[in-house]
């Protein structure tokens, strides 16, 4: 019995569920760089490099570890043209193929054709923390699902900041004492930056060359490409900035895109770090007193509750999740997604920050690009694939369910219970961007008014037949009836003049 062991671009981990039992003797590694998933979306060039690189290394460590690899390289003659094509050319050396299951719903279709040429041995995936079947049977029992009560029961299955069987601090969720605006003179450490080395260097040419057009700026790169390079992000981020990531979590600060959050996503999903690490780690600095509660319980419900919940929402309902547009909505993207030009200095300031690192934080992706897509009326569709192409963490697993359920309210509720739409206010409450913005944030309407402002007022009455039965906004349409004629109408005016200059493109 010998084994052909796939590991695919997001499993870079010697602890994956295929390796587990492998045979140094007799079975095989095969770790294959796929043009078709590179150019399949036209993913930011960082995250190409990042993956590239983390696999090219990964295979290193994995040959000195003593295991048997083939490494096929982008375009070289061991590509068979796809993943699938170069598995077929080498399964027949073996009794079966072994991949633990894919992250991504067409690439474990993909795959699962593989079934009529050889055995295959897909496997489940446990670095995640609640299987398919735990999430669903979770599901089952309930009408509503809330991501807070999935996150009480994980905390109790994996015994994570409980005493006595009793949430640590008698409260589960501190997410109110995690709203603190940043000030002035606030000190924001550096983020990691690991110098890039000879293979990380032969990749960032490889990506120049092979996709010159895909967005994004390719230097400088930093990211982390080793497992040991990831565990370091992870200690810089424990000792320097989880004592405030829970006070800093929604703010938001011009030139201080990194803000004081983890930046550990990248490798989260693409297996250099392990979640159950990480959340056990941010939990002993608690228990040791390095860090305060609200810290430690804001990032471990993160992991532990928001991406485990996302990833099962996206297993439970793909295929379909995929195509659903509750509200409608059919606006196109306008360009200043891409290349910053705006006069919304938020927006502006958001687009840079992504092109250059391929990263923004939550609340950047929450409340300023999602926030506008939705009241803007951007088509879901459009949205979906932006997301997808710019984080260096995206995947279509946990992009589609915070894009489609969490900003765009395209689920029709099903993954948060309202549209978390805002007017120019809380950007204002929580970010220093207004200060340097062409447009006044305190004004409602004309011209030189906070498109945001009026925006949002547009959007709740475009859908008041979908949304104002909704307990949580009722309130808002009763504010919307009680305005003058005057208000509504110059709301109405200026909706639908802004969104004509974005639908053709022009400077706004
Ligand atoms: P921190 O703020 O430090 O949080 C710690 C970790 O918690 C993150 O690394 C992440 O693994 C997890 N986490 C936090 N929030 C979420 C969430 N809503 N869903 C899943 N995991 C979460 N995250 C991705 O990993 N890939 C995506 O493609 C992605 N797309 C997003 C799109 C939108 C519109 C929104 C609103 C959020 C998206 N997120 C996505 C979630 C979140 O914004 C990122 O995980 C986070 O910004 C990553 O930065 P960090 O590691 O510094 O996170
Ligand atoms: Fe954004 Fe409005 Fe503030 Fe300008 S005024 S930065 S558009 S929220």
């Amino acid at each position: 019995m010998s084994n052909l062991v796939v590991i695919l671009h997001d499993q870079i981990s010697e602890s994956i569920s295929s390796l587990k039992d492998f045979n140094k003797d007799s079975d095989l590694v095969l770790l294959y760089e796929s043009y078709a998933y590179a150019n399949r979306t036209k993913h930011h060039k960082k995250k190409l490099v990042l993956l590239l690189a983390a696999m090219r290394h990964f295979a290193v460590e994995l040959e000195q570890d003593g295991y048997k690899i083939k490494y096929v390289k982008m375009n070289s003659n061991d590509d068979k043209g796809s993943l699938e094509d170069t598995i077929k050319s080498l399964s027949y050396e073996y009794t079966r193929v072994v991949v633990t299951e894919p992250s991504e719903y067409f690439q474990l279709q993909e795959l699962k054709k593989l079934e009529i040429f050889t055995s295959l041995d897909l496997r489940p995936d446990d670095r995640f923390l609640a299987s398919h079947q735990d999430f669903k049977d979770w599901s089952n029992a309930r009408s509503s699902l809330l991501m807070e009560y999935f996150y009480r029961e994980m905390r109790v299955k994996y015994d994570i900041l409980m005493t006595d069987g009793k949430p640590e601090g008698g409260k589960w969720n501190y997410d109110s004492e995690n709203r603190k605006t940043a000030k002035s003179n606030l000190t924001v450490p550096p983020t990691s930056f690991i110098e890039p080395d000879s293979i990380t260097k032969d990749v960032i040419s490889l990506v120049e060359e092979n996709f010159p057009e895909h967005f994004g700026d390719i230097e400088p790169f930093h990211f982390a490409v080793t497992r040991k390079g990831a565990l370091d992000v992870l200690q810089n981020f424990l000792d320097e900035r989880l004592p405030l990531f829970g006070d800093y979590q929604d703010a938001m600060v011009s030139g201080e895109p990194w803000m004081f959050h983890a930046h550990i996503s990248f490798y989260l999903n693409c297996g250099l770090l392990l979640p159950l690490e990480c959340i056990k780690a941010a939990e002993s600095y608690y228990q040791k007193g390095l860090v305060p509660l609200n810290a430690a319980e804001g990032f471990i419900r993160q992991i532990l509750g928001w991406r485990e919940f996302i990833r099962g929402i996206y297993w439970l309902k793909m295929p379909e999740y995929k195509d659903l547009n509750f509200l409608e909505a059919k606006n196109k993207l306008p360009n200043f997604y891409w290349d910053a030009k705006t006069k919304m200095n938020c927006l502006s300031n958001c687009v840079k920050d992504t092109k250059k690192n391929a990263y923004a934080h939550h609340i950047q992706r929450l409340m300023v690009l999602g926030n506008f897509a939705l009241i803007a009326g951007l088509s879901p569709q459009e949205v979906n694939e932006w997301f997808l192409i710019v984080y260096a963490d995206a995947y279509e697993w946990v992009e589609l369910p915070n894009v489609s359920g969490m900003i765009l309210f395209a689920d029709g509720g099903y993954l948060a219970s309202k549209p978390y739409a805002a007017g120019g206010s809380y950007i204002n409450k929580m970010s220093d961007y207004c200060k340097g913005c062409d447009y006044s944030v305190t004004q409602k309407n004309g011209s030189n008014a906070c498109p945001f402002n009026y925006l949002y007022w547009d959007f709740l009455v475009r859908n008041r037949d979908k949304l104002a039965k909704n307990p949580r906004i009722a309130m808002m349409y009763r504010t919307y009836d009680r305005m003058s004629e005057d208000k509504k109408l110059a709301i109405e005016s200026d909706s639908k003049d802004f969104l004509r200059k974005i639908s053709s493109d022009s400077y706004v």
